[in-house]
């Protein structure tokens, strides 16, 4: 390129909310790198914070190499990202992390569940669909309910389908329009949690406390930490995460799904190759925040102390059902009012039903006795914000 620079740069595809933290964290921890990034939104949530952003869609090769060429660090926010390219950059001797080989892993939930298996890591049963007759075979050996998911580009549940009886197999199929397919054993969890772990350049691993998550139509609504899980379960889940990160080539942050059986048994469900929703309280409760860690991780630094320094609960902000396309905020300053809640509200500029608008973060006493009342808190805030549309 030729032009001095002061400061390195890391390379971003994606320019949403998470790149958006990322880039927060980099300014406000003081790190030494300036971002930029790939985002097909013109005003995206990170953009305030960003060197420049490239207006173009996340698989657009031409794009992302020339992002490329003028950073130091690749990395990316979202797994739509086109893993090709960034191999080829790889290749060219880059600094893509985490790996591109482990993003086309992730990419495909079948690939995905098959890598992990191999590895001795603990999944639901799953077998890949081709046809009716395989369907109906796999929904004999599963039983029903059994879900039927959609291996690649689907994501907050979107490509997942619950089939409740064998009859439903032609609808099934029929609603997923020739998408490659797999059936997955239905897990009766007792619940659901994820440890949000990172892999630094030199291989160091660290995991955060465990979070306990609730959906709500496949959708991360609340996190809490600690999960209300057994410490066995706690140090079980902790275990696989860190196997996981040594299984998985690359350095960077990982969310990693699961379920906890009713006999407290840990299986995968997935693997966010990226800082993830259920990691936000980070930003609050741990010494270093997911996304801090993730800098440094990608960039060679050794990893920051993952302590947890208080009990908390996250909240996802939504879009209204009714809402879409320009909107409001109402009662967000009455939040901001009581001690120990933080608003992030990404600054999306249109809404849409169930979008990923902003979130609550309630911070409290580290001990469990406080954790229920923290969840109503995080409940009442959330609910005191008001979305209201907007004239264009
Ligand atoms: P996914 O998009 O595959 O992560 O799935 C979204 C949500 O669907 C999960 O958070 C679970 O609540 C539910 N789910 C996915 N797979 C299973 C399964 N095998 N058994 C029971 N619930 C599941």
């Amino acid at each position: 390129m030729g032009e001095t620079r002061g400061r390195a740069v890391v390379g971003v595809v994606g320019g949403g909310q998470l790149c958006l933290m990322l880039a927060e964290e980099t300014r406000r921890k003081g790190l030494p790198y300036d971002l930029i990034a790939v985002d097909p939104t013109p005003d995206s949530p990170a953009r305030p914070f960003l060197q420049d952003q490239i207006l173009a869609d996340y698989k657009d090769h031409d794009a992302i190499v020339r992002m490329a060429e003028r950073a130091d660090y690749v990395t990316f926010e979202i797994e739509q990202a086109n893993s090709a390219t960034l191999e080829g950059l790889e290749k060219s001797r880059k600094i893509v992390h985490p790996s591109p080989a482990t993003l086309r892993i992730i990419q495909d939930k079948l690939t995905q569940k098959t890598f992990l298996r191999s590895k001795g890591l603990p999944v639901p049963d799953f077998k890949p669909i081709g046809n009716k007759d395989e369907l109906l075979a796999a929904l004999k050996e599963f039983g029903c309910p059994a879900l039927l998911k959609a291996r690649t580009d689907s994501y907050d549940g979107r490509g997942n389908r619950v089939i409740a009886a064998p009859e439903e197999a032609d609808a099934a199929l029929a609603a997923f329009n020739g998408r490659p397919l797999m059936l997955e054993r239905f897990v009766d969890f007792a619940m659901e949690v994820s440890v949000i772990a990172a892999r630094s350049a030199s291989g160091e691993i660290r995991t955060y406390p465990l979070g306990e998550n609730i959906h709500t139509d496949n959708i991360l609504h609340m996190t809490i930490v600690p999960a209300r899980a057994e410490a066995a379960t706690q140090k079980a889940a902790e275990e696989v995460a860190r196997e996981t990160l040594n299984a998985l080539q690359g350095a960077g942050v990982f969310g990693i799904e699961m379920f906890v059986d009713k006999k407290g048994e840990v299986l995968i469900n997935e693997i966010a190759p990226r800082v993830h929703n259920s990691g936000h309280y980070t930003i609050e409760a741990c010494k270093t925040s997911q996304f801090e860690q993730h800098i440094r991780a990608i960039t060679g630094m050794p990893l920051g102390d993952t302590t947890l320094l208080y009990s908390a609960v996250m909240v996802n902000i939504l879009g209204a059902p009714d809402i879409k396309g320009p909107y409001l905020w109402e009662g967000v300053d009455g939040v901001r009012q009581i001690p120990g809640a933080y608003v992030h509200l990404y600054g999306k500029k249109e809404s849409a039903p169930k979008r990923k608008l902003g979130h609550v973060t309630l911070v409290g006493v580290n001990d469990p006795a406080y954790r229920d009342g923290l969840i109503h808190r995080a409940e009442h805030a959330r609910r005191m914000i008001v979305q209201k549309a907007a004239k264009k």
